[in-house]
């Protein structure tokens, strides 16, 4: 198996596209847009230009990197040669929906079909398309040419076939595949977000403030980023829309969102990607002033 196209050139499909491709992977990148797709190749130019830096590869290995990887705009032209499609397409479930349902027209009958979603059920998309055995969740972390994990989310109707396939391709491309079932949130977001709404909660309780919580969280438990900042680097959208997903999902109030993160993003305070967030951004991309709105 030689050709992989990834749908989505943006933060997740440009570092999926990346590791593959430096794995000697053919890699089809397909995108809507012609500047997302130069901005993901840009990205991943820079990266690259990061490690040879740091000596951890050659001029040569970056060049051959960049030279694995086409772009395409038109899903049917990109998936052609594909023996598996990675979908990396904005979170969105009638979107998502839409392009399985396209994959399952115009990929080979043989093709495995996975995704990167974060939160929308597999077995759903899965029933977009009349493959459901070759679909599969599979959910790389951010930046994906660091972070080792990859959690393998098996839909009802995934074949045990399919999932050792992807279990043993997630391996060959030096990442840890963990395999779990389809159920909201999985299991990296089942148990992240309701600790990071938990850390929302304790701030809009009055219990402690930003720098203290995320202080605790940091040299008490040994996470390299308190809940907080965290929370801002994914997004605090993100953060809610999960929230909202596994909330519908279980019908258990465990899981409600924080009156205050609902109202942070409805004024449009995102995290890193607005410039404010529990932390203010606007200075430089690390947490170190804490958003006026806290102090
Ligand atoms: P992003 O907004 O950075 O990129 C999405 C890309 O999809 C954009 O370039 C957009 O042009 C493209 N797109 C939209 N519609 C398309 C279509 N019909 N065909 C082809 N391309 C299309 O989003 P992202 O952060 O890379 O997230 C992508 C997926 O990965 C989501 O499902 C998200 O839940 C998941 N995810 C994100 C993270 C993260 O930390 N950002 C982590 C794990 C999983």
């Amino acid at each position: 198996m030689k050709n992989i196209a990834v749908i989505g050139a943006g933060t997740m499909g440009n570092g999926i596209a990346h590791t593959f491709a430096q794995c000697d992977y053919n890699v089809q990148l397909i995108d809507v847009s012609e500047a997302s797709l130069k901005r993901g190749m840009d990205t991943i130019a820079k990266n690259l230009d990061r490690m040879v830096a740091k000596e951890k590869i050659t001029i040569a290995e970056k060049e051959k990197t960049l030279s694995n990887i086409t772009t395409f705009t038109s899903i049917k032209e990109g998936v052609k040669y594909a023996s598996l499609v990675i979908e990396a397409a904005t979170e969105n479930v009638a979107l998502k929906t839409q392009i399985f349902k396209e994959l399952d027209e115009v990929c080979a009958e043989d093709t495995v079909l996975a995704t990167n979603t974060s939160s929308i059920s597999i077995t759903q998309i899965g029933a977009a398309t009349k493959r459901a055995d070759k679909v599969i969740g599979m959910h790389f972390m951010n930046p994906v040419p660091i972070m080792q994990l990859v959690e393998i989310i098996r839909g009802y109707n995934t074949s045990d076939e399919v999932t050792n396939f992807i279990v043993d391709l997630s391996q060959k491309i030096g990442k840890i595949p963990v395999e779990v079932n389809d159920y909201p949130g999985f299991v990296a977001n089942r148990i992240l977000m309701p600790m990071i709404n938990e850390s929302i909660e304790t701030l809009y309780n009055g219990v402690a403030g930003v720098s203290e919580i995320d202080t605790v969280m940091k040299l008490g438990m040994a996470h390299p980023m308190g809940p907080l900042q965290l929370a801002d680097f994914i997004g605090l959208d993100v953060c809610l829309s999960i929230l909202h997903v596994m909330y519908e999902g279980f019908k258990n109030p465990k899981y409600a969102p924080c009156p205050l993160l609902v109202n942070m993003v409805r004024a449009g305070k995102l995290g890193v990607k607005s410039g404010e967030g529990f932390y203010d951004y606007s200075e430089n991309k690390k947490a170190e002033i804490v958003s006026k709105m806290f102090v």
